[in-house]
């Protein structure tokens, strides 16, 4: 593949950059995650053409975490293979996060939130980068049987230390947010943002974790907000050879999950194409409509993908009877 030349009017092109809560961080309305489609068995060539072609759209945030692969680790190497071939001009433009919370190693010291944990897990990402820090550092996923106070003492030791300069948490309940956040406020480093799962299927952020931690001062940045490529206009029939749903089979993207949900699909498909969107555009949109919301991290398998949903940005507004048609549509299907 050719040498990546960054496209010098990446920042004239349609996105645009929210501040992270009341920190003075800037991300992306989009952000690209590397959940999938970064590990040791997918293709560099196509790992390099999204991670190019996302910055060349402006997008300056790339969402890892220790566990991403297959096998884990191994989307931060290959990240890592790409800063240094492709991207090493431009780390200060990037904003670069990772994550711990998850199984990463053997034994008792490889998982969930303790000050052991965190403190090694950065140190191992660090390398699979080759970066001195990364940009945010979360946690992945609370941790029961760890004090609060020790996780969020880590993430401040962290913070001091200079291997990330600001951290957030991720699947905090709004309770649990606000007492994090609170512990590192008085530590002196605030949480800036969380990170958690809104979609048109999975809305349920809307009652307490999205207006609570706003008000806490955290940014929001929702993952799967296609609902891992649900909300596209690929599963308008049934589940089609290649994509996410046929390759993997999570607990909540499996194949009763998905084919119940059919005919919704298509009415939500009708009501974006009268907004002359995609499924798929309308469906980042309506999360990005949120004021709460910061920034929609998306995947994507193909660079194709990755520019059509970019393209979302050409129409964010909503009418009052296009929302409640929306409502009426998801409200049908929760009963
Ligand atoms: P999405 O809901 O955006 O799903 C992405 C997938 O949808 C793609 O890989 C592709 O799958 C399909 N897709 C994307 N665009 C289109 C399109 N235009 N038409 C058809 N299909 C499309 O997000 P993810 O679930 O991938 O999550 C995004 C990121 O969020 C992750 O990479 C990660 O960084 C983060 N995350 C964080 C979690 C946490 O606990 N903190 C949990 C989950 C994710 P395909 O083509 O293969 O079918």
């Amino acid at each position: 593949m050719d040498a990546f030349r960054a496209n010098p009017q990446r920042y004239d092109s349609l996105m645009t950059y929210k501040k992270c809560g009341n920190s003075g961080l800037k991300i992306p309305l989009i952000s690209l995650g590397l959940w999938h489609n970064f590990g040791g068995m997918d293709s560099l060539d196509n790992h390099k053409e999204l991670i190019c072609t996302a910055f060349n759209a402006g997008i300056t945030h790339f969402d890892l975490a220790n566990n991403y692969g297959p096998p884990p680790g191994s989307a931060e190497k290959n990240f890592g293979r790409l800063l240094k071939s492709d991207l090493k001009n431009h780390r200060d433009e990037c904003v670069i996060s990772t994550k711990a919370g998850y199984g990463m190693w053997e034994g008792p010291y490889g998982d969930w939130g303790s000050r052991k944990y965190l403190i090694s897990s950065l140190d191992q990402s660090l390398q699979r980068m080759n970066l001195d820090y990364v940009d945010i550092f979360y946690h992945h996923r609370p941790d029961p049987e760890t004090p609060l106070e020790e996780t969020m003492g880590a993430l401040d030791q962290i913070v001091r230390s200079g291997k990330a300069l600001y951290v957030g948490i991720s699947n905090y309940s709004a309770a649990l947010g606000i007492q994090a956040q609170k512990i590192l406020k008085d530590l002196g480093t605030p949480s800036i943002i969380h990170q958690l799962r809104y979609n048109l299927l999975d809305r349920s952020a809307e009652a307490r974790v999205l207006p609570e931690l706003m008000k806490a001062g955290m940014g929001s940045i929702v993952f799967s907000p296609l609902a891992q490529g649900i909300l596209s206009d690929r599963y308008l029939k049934c589940i089609p050879a290649n994509s996410r749903a046929s390759k993997v089979n999570f607990s909540d993207l499996n194949k009763t999950f998905i084919e119940d949900r059919l005919p919704l699909i298509n009415q939500l498909n009708a009501l974006a194409n009268k907004r002359s969107q995609s499924l798929a555009q309308m469906a980042l949109a309506w999360c990005l409509r949120r004021p709460e919301v910061t920034s929609v991290l998306i995947g994507a398998s193909s660079a194709e993908q990755l520019k059509a949903n970019i393209d979302c940005l050409n129409n964010l507004s909503f009418s009052e009877d296009c929302l409640k048609s929306i409502d009426k549509l998801l409200s049908q299907e929760a009963h």
